[in-house]
């Protein structure tokens, strides 16, 4: 009996730890994610919750936050990466590898989006529905446009969970400083040591995405440690 009770404990304490540290690779790059809230804006279920009592203390405060996005999957992501690949090489006539690296200055390689996991947010001021281009970095300066949403941010979105994934930092690499994008650090964190822990040379090679033949072992080592891994330290 002692010893029966043993044995199911010891599988009841693994399963949980399981259960906490690894998360379904479809889920991580984008292919699948049944955690979700909301319909043109989605949300993954904890960070839905969390943003609702951000955004009401903002509210409390004079402050409208607005997400313009949130949740996309990987097919989304394929499309944003397409179409600026065609834009870069066609329109602007830059060579394949330029284009690629014009490209992640701002945009994932699809299947390596935090976007994928729902857990991270672009917001705005929603006081300005018909700003065209609101993802601009001026924007969330000083006199810009979204600086009342910035400062509130700034000062109290870590209480409420919520991190800058690609900070002001100029010893960071990769992607540009995007002081709209915002992470709820309690999922994603683990969300991230999840995907670290894959073989994301690997799912990035066999990837079948315009341009992709361009992408060489160093172009996707660098990719890795510089757009992937070089993010917030607090958000690891
Ligand atoms: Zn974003």
């Amino acid at each position: 009996m002692m010893r029966t009770l043993v044995v199911f404990l010891f599988f009841l304490i693994c399963s949980e730890f399981y259960s906490q540290t690894t998360v379904d690779l479809d889920i991580l790059i984008g292919k699948s994610q049944n955690n979700l809230v909301g319909d043109s804006i989605k949300l993954e279920t904890s960070t839905h919750k969390a943003y609702k009592k951000m955004e009401a203390a903002a509210k409390r405060d004079g402050v409208f936050l607005k997400i313009v996005s949130a949740h996309r999957d990987y097919e989304r992501q394929k499309l944003i990466w397409n179409k600026k690949y065609e834009k870069f090489t066609n329109e602007f006539s830059l060579e394949p590898k330029k284009a690629i690296s014009e490209i992640i200055r701002f945009s994932t390689i699809p299947g390596t989006s935090r976007h994928h996991w729902g857990t991270d947010i672009d917001i705005i001021d929603a006081n300005f529905p018909n700003e065209e281009n609101v993802l601009v970095s001026e924007k969330f300066e000083k006199n810009g446009l979204f600086f009342k949403v910035k400062s509130w941010l700034d000062k109290n979105s870590e209480y409420f969970g919520f991190y800058l994934a690609y900070t002001n930092d100029k010893k960071r690499k990769g992607f540009e400083f995007e002081p709209w994008h915002y992470s709820y650090k309690p999922v994603s964190a683990k969300y991230y040591r999840a995907l670290i822990k894959t073989d994301l040379k690997k799912i990035i090679k066999s990837l079948n995405i315009n341009g992709s033949e361009y992408f060489d072992q160093s172009f996707i080592e660098a990719y890795i440690v510089e757009n992937i891994m070089d993010i917030n330290p607090d958000l690891k």
